[in-house]
């Protein structure tokens, strides 16, 4: 069975919860035809609080758009509390805790941890995807076709089917 939870999920307690950044969104609407002349300006200013302005406006330049106000998102970079855990925090403190949770999960050797969650890792989607297709080449299928063989279900299908004239 794949999982694809994260390791501490509501077991925090456990061996602590693992450190993750995630994102928190204020919008407004300002009264300008146009706020900053781009869809995404970033600040990476330590005394500015929030990391990025979003104008969604600018994504779609051949929609037309309000006259005299925009809305803009400013996001805030924060750490997580076990809500949203986008972003894994790579340090010493959390491979300890890592380690004592994959322990844990040796208690279920039939199900297959993995993912941006199970294997506490940030992964983009084609990263994610390209794994997920890995794991089911090398896993899942197998293990599905050897419980189809001690079953018996493989060799009665495929009588079945020579029956119907399959092939
Ligand atoms: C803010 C942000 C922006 C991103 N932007 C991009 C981008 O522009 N391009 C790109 O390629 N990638 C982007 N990514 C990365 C992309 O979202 C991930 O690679 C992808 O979603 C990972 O897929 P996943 O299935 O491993 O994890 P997830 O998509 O997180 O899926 C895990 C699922 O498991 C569920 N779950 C958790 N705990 C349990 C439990 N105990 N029981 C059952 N279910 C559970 C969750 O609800 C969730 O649905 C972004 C990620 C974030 C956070």
């Amino acid at each position: 069975m794949p999982g694809g939870g994260a390791h501490d999920g509501d077991r925090a307690e456990l061996h602590g919860r693992l450190d993750c950044r995630t994102l928190r969104f204020e919008t407004e609407v300002v009264d300008v035809p146009d706020y900053q002349g781009t869809s995404v300006m970033n600040y990476t200013e330590r005394e500015v609080p929030f990391t990025r302005i979003h104008e969604p406006r600018h994504l779609h330049p051949e929609r037309e758009s309000h006259p005299e106000k925009s809305f803009i998102v400013r996001e805030y970079s924060e750490t997580s509390r076990g809500d949203s855990p986008y972003y894994p925090i790579p340090s010493a403190e959390n491979d300890r805790r890592l380690a004592l949770y994959a322990k844990e999960r040796e208690a279920f050797p039939n199900v297959l941890f993995g993912g941006r969650l199970g294997d506490f890792k940030y992964y983009d989607m084609d990263v994610t995807i390209d794994r997920a297709m890995d794991a089911y080449a090398k896993t899942i299928k197998p293990a599905a076709l050897a419980l189809l063989r001690e079953s018996g279900a493989g060799k009665s299908r495929s009588k079945s089917s020579r029956r119907r004239g399959g092939a």
